[in-house]
């Protein structure tokens, strides 16, 4: 079974919703090596490359299902925020927007009947189980170490 003309739209538009990601990421990598928090941005060229690697991975799939996928143009990312801890409530909001995204996607498989694709997208899931999870105990951790603790959590961050 190929992929149906409406999951093969929406696999582009979650390919392209990964590649935003990655730009967000990366762009809050910049922020952080502007700032020299050498720890939190390297956190962030790894989430960077991880998402990147998710729209590959989707690229992939959907080629190999005998989807039609395209290299549409990325929108601008924001490039500035008031605060670390600013910049990580921003993942953690925007990786509960892209659980959003995949349980739609699901959803939509579920309705076409893709059995194939139900199994490919609960990967993913779970993968977005453990992201909001990591985006939120770094967030806890700005609130138990506090401002000062910017120093050590800059130091834990990387060792991602
Ligand atoms: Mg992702």
């Amino acid at each position: 079974m190929e992929l149906t003309q409406k999951l093969s739209a929406a696999f582009n538009e979650q390919i392209k919703a990964e590649m935003w990601s990655s730009n967000l990421y990366l762009s809050m990598a910049i922020h952080f090596m502007d700032q020299g928090l050498e720890g939190c941005a390297h956190w962030m060229k790894k989430q960077a490359e991880e998402e990147l690697d998710h729209a590959h991975k989707m690229i992939e799939y959907a080629i190999q299902r005998g989807g039609k996928v395209n290299v549409s143009a990325i929108d601008a990312v924001p490039t500035t925020w008031e605060s670390p801890v600013a910049v990580f409530e921003h993942v953690y909001k925007h990786e509960k927007h892209v659980s959003e995204l995949i349980d739609k996607l699901l959803d939509l498989a579920i309705a076409e009947k893709d059995k194939a694709t139900e199994d490919f997208l609960w990967g993913f899931v779970r993968e977005q189980t453990e992201e909001e999870n990591t985006a939120k105990s770094i967030l806890d951790k700005f609130h138990i170490y506090g401002v000062h603790g910017l120093v050590c959590i800059d130091k834990e961050l990387g060792k991602r």
